[in-house]
């Protein structure tokens, strides 16, 4: 295209208009350094039913941070809430899958939970909220996962009200943790925190003293969180890794995360077939170890027979009461001396940890971004929960912008 001289009077006319309307006339939503007075929260107001609610932008106290929100992944827990409201929390902002950028710092707050320098402009992640006792750090042994903190994202409505993920923007308060992850892309940031979840679960394995290198590792479930087992024990050295699921796309894509081979559970009829074909998957062999990660009872009590005798077992499929599992004690626990460990949630410091295997992930080729199938404005969130709820795609974004 050509511009002319018309073209440019008229510009320049058009950016003087601009720069006399500007001080305290047009620009009144916007305060000094580009922060709005006002902005959007997305309300679970009823059930299956959020609404986008204007609040003025809280005050940013000494100790406060506020972060104008980039994305912010669907997490099962968003969707139960979104349902049933099994917490109790309506009327909440939900989302605890978040990131954004800091616009506005308060003078106390000068470093990140893990020690990193914090600055306006650098892209965060929020954590446990401890408000009771401000003291616990990552690097505190004791668990404290967020079972025992709150989350923002999942608290009750108050005159804050910028206390979830899906929003323009998030007020982070005193007592937060709160992780400096510029170094992480976008997509990145938005799976941290169901990342964290599987190295907390890879930990809680490697407890049992039966997972190593070389084992033989079982992965049931190959939604977002089997998924993520896979891409976690593949980026610590983890090569022989068989994906069981009922969907052959999931298990194709359980492969491009690093499972060799797979096992489609539909294609077996009863668990004496299906258990044969795992041993075949693995050359002739039960596995040393599994990861159960879906919330079916009928998956929990199968995956006991495709472990060997002596070997081990990560439960972490039940974030939710998904009800009873039974089991042989007998002959599934007792006769094979299985290690069964439950995992539930995560620790401040399998968060940090969490950074640096996401930067790994990405460094061996696995597409982790693959793994967010569908992104939806702020303005659909109903759109991206019922997405969520049809069971479509793998990880549900609300990507702001
Ligand atoms: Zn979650």
């Amino acid at each position: 295209m050509e511009i002319n001289s018309i073209n440019i009077e008229e510009i320049v006319k058009q950016v003087l208009q601009g720069m006399k309307d500007t001080p305290g006339s047009a620009k009144k939503e916007a305060t000094n350094n580009g922060i709005p007075k006002t902005a959007r929260v997305a309300m679970l107001t009823k059930l299956e039913h959020i609404e986008l609610k204007e609040y003025p932008m809280p005050e940013v106290g000494d100790d406060d941070i506020l972060v104008k929100i980039e994305g912010c992944g669907i997490c099962g827990t968003d969707a139960h809430e979104y349902k049933r409201d099994p917490f109790g929390l309506i009327p909440v902002v939900l989302g605890h899958e978040g990131t954004g950028e800091i616009v506005k710092m308060g003078k106390n707050v000068t470093i990140d939970s893990a020690g990193k320098p914090l600055k306006v402009g650098d892209k965060v992640v929020t954590s446990m909220i401890f408000k009771d006792s401000p003291d616990i750090t990552m690097f505190d042994l004791n668990k404290q996962n967020v079972g025992g903190a709150d989350v923002y994202g999942l608290l009750p409505d108050d005159d804050v009200h910028f206390n979830g993920w899906f929003a323009d923007y998030i007020l982070i308060r005193k007592g937060s943790s709160v992780f400096n992850v510029s170094d992480l892309d976008l997509d990145s940031r938005i799976l941290i925190e169901p990342a964290a979840v599987l190295i907390h679960a890879v930990e809680r394995a490697k407890s049992t003293g039966i997972l190593r290198f070389n084992s033989r590792v079982l992965v049931q479930g190959c939604g977002p969180i089997g998924l993520l087992c896979i891409a976690v024990l593949r980026t610590m050295g983890i090569e022989n890794i068989v994906a069981v699921d009922g969907v052959a796309q999931r298990l194709e894509f359980a492969k491009e995360m690093g499972a060799n081979r797979s096992v489609n559970f539909k294609e077996h009829t009863d668990i004496k077939d299906l258990t044969a074909a795992v041993e075949n998957a693995f050359d002739g062999h039960l596995a040393d170890f599994a990861f159960q990660c879906t919330g079916s009872a009928a998956a929990h009590s199968n995956i006991y027979k495709f472990i060997r005798n002596g070997g081990g077992l990560c439960e972490l499929g039940f974030f939710v009461n998904g009800g009873n599992a039974s089991i042989n004690p007998h002959f599934d626990l007792c006769a094979k001396e299985i290690t069964l460990v439950g995992s539930w949630v995560y620790t401040l410091r399998d968060y940090a940890t969490t950074f640096d295997f996401l930067k790994r992930a990405k460094g061996i080729g696995l597409p982790l971004h693959k793994l967010i199938t569908h992104k939806f404005p702020l303005e659909q969130i109903n759109e991206a929960y019922q997405t969520n709820l049809r069971m479509e795609g793998l990880k549900i974004a609300v990507i702001n912008e």
